[in-house]
């Protein structure tokens, strides 16, 4: 079980928060301009690294925010919470 430290609320169990994929996955700055394979690509392919990855996390039973976190893939450490927004990177 992990323990995810909300940047407003603090350390909760995982089962209060809802995972939202990779973080600072922009937006097409075109859409209209974007063919089928470049949405495919926007939407679906994301990285899968062994090691340290950034992703969204809301905390859904609590404030209700969304935030990122920097997450070790293999051994599930959990650093940097911060708001979307301030800090990002
Ligand atoms: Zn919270």
């Amino acid at each position: 079980m992990l323990s995810i430290p909300c940047p407003w609320c603090g350390d909760r169990d995982e089962t209060e928060f809802r995972y939202g994929g990779e973080a600072e996955v922009a937006y097409p700055a075109d859409p209209d301009a974007v063919d089928d394979p470049a949405w495919r690509e926007y939407l679906f392919v994301r990285a899968n690294p062994k090691g340290w990855f950034k992703e969204r996390w809301v905390h859904t039973a609590g404030c209700r925010q969304w935030f990122t976190v920097h997450r070790h893939t293999v051994t599930y450490e959990i650093r940097d919470p911060q708001p979307i927004g301030e800090g990002a990177r």
